[in-house]
Formats: C-alpha cells, sequence, structure tokens
C-alpha cells in the first residue's frame, strides 16, 4: 500500500516521499483515510508511530484543496501540543512537507515574545502550532481569533492533561468554528482523556496502534 492508495497525491505525495516516507505507517494508514473524508479522530498512538504524518498529511491536502480562498482571520488549522518542542518538531515536518505549495505555517509558544508571535499570525495563516498556556492568553486577549479554525489536532492529549493545561485545551476548543474536525492523539487513554474526547469528538474513528 502506498500514500497514494491513501488519497495523498501530486505535490504533497511527492514531498512526503522526499522526506523518506514511501510505505505509510500503521497509524497512517488507518489516520489518513477517514481524515480526507471529514471524520473526526480519536487516535491512541506513541511518540514515534508516525503521528505526525498521520495528521500533518490530510490537513495539507485539504487546505491545498482549497486553491486560493481568502485565508481566515487567523488560522485553518490549529494544532495544540504539550511542548515547546513538540510544538517546534511538528512545524519543522509541516514546513517540509508543505515546501512546494503556498501554505502558511507559524508557531504560538510561551517564553518567547508574543510580539513577534502576534505580528506573524495577523495576516491569517493556514496552519497555527501553539502549546495551550500561551495560546489562552493571546485568545483571551483577542490577539488571536479561532472563530474560523476549521481543523483541529490535539497531540499528546495525555501530557497536556499531566501538565495541566487540560482547562485551557477546552477553552481553546470551544474558541474555535462549531463545524471543526477534529484529531484527538493519546498515548494511553485515562477516563479524562476519554471524556475530553467525548466532549469534543463527533462520532469519531478510533484509530490504535
Ligand atoms: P512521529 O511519531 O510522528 O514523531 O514520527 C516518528 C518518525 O518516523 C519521524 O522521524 C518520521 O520522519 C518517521 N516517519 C513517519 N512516517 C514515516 C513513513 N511512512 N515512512 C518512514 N518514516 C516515517
Amino acid at each position: 500500500i502506498s500514500f497514494a492508495d491513501l488519497g495523498i497525491t501530486g505535490p504533497l505525495l511527492t514531498a512526503a516521499n522526499a522526506a523518506g516516507m514511501d510505505v505509510p505507517k500503521p497509524i497512517q494508514e488507518q489516520a489518513i483515510p477517514p481524515f480526507l473524508a471529514g471524520k473526526d479522530i480519536l487516535g491512541v498512538a506513541q511518540t514515534g508511530s508516525g503521528k505526525t504524518a498521520a495528521f500533518a498529511l490530510p490537513i495539507l491536502s485539504r487546505i491545498a484543496g482549497l486553491g486560493n480562498k481568502r485565508r481566515p482571520r487567523t488560522a485553518r488549522a490549529l494544532i495544540l501540543a504539550p511542548t515547546r518542542e513538540l510544538a517546534v518538531q511538528i512545524e519543522t515536518v509541516i514546513r517540509g512537507l508543505a515546501k512546494t505549495s503556498h501554505i502558511s505555517t507559524a508557531l504560538v509558544l510561551g517564553g518567547v515574545s508574543r510580539h513577534s508571535q502576534v505580528k506573524k499570525i495577523a495576516p491569517g495563516v493556514d496552519i497555527l502550532i501553539a502549546t495551550p498556556g500561551r495560546l489562552t492568553d493571546l485568545v483571551r486577549e483577542g490577539d488571536v481569533i479561532l472563530s474560523e479554525t476549521t481543523w483541529l489536532v490535539l497531540d499528546e492529549a495525555d501530557r497536556m492533561l499531566d501538565m495541566g493545561f487540560i482547562n485551557d485545551v477546552r477553552r481553546i476548543a470551544k474558541a474555535t468554528h462549531p463545524a471543526r474536525q477534529t484529531a484527538l492523539f493519546s498515548a494511553t487513554m485515562p477516563d479524562e482523556i476519554a471524556k475530553l474526547a467525548a466532549s469534543l469528538l463527533r462520532e469519531p474513528v478510533r484509530v490504535e496502534v
């Protein structure tokens, strides 16, 4: 099976191959087709499973399919990650895959100048990757408006819970478009994460590796 069989085509397929991704990993094989079809995803997967590309490829594919439509006020897609390191890593992967497209990305992280972050996202970006604490501040102050954000990914949700971000995550999710598509990935599925998933996902496809 190839990424083309899963629905990844054109320049994005070329970029995936160039990044050394020729054969989809199990999480990708399971998650990409339903994600492309607009389904919510509940993914139980560890770091190293290939989960980043499992959500990045379908989001990039869907955004590329929008053509030159006006960008929303802040971000079309939002990816939340527990740590700065993970957020930076996700952005690096996405930038690599988006190299041949006009898809824009930005980071919102704690511990870095807010001003430069706000300036970069002001014109609107396709994909925003953020840690929950700083993003909550920017949303509260009106510097980031998520009402037109129609894709939401929660990566390593159990770590966000452990780090005390669960209320920020809920608040941020509430600020996004109500008809969004949502994916939640977690290495473990404690009760609190199952509850969070039940409240944020609509009839999710469960994928597990
Ligand atoms: P992740 O779990 O998303 O952090 O990915 C773990 C590692 O697997 C990263 O170094 C990716 O570049 C690599 N990777 C992801 N998908 C594939 C694939 N289909 N083929 C080969 N390597 C991959």
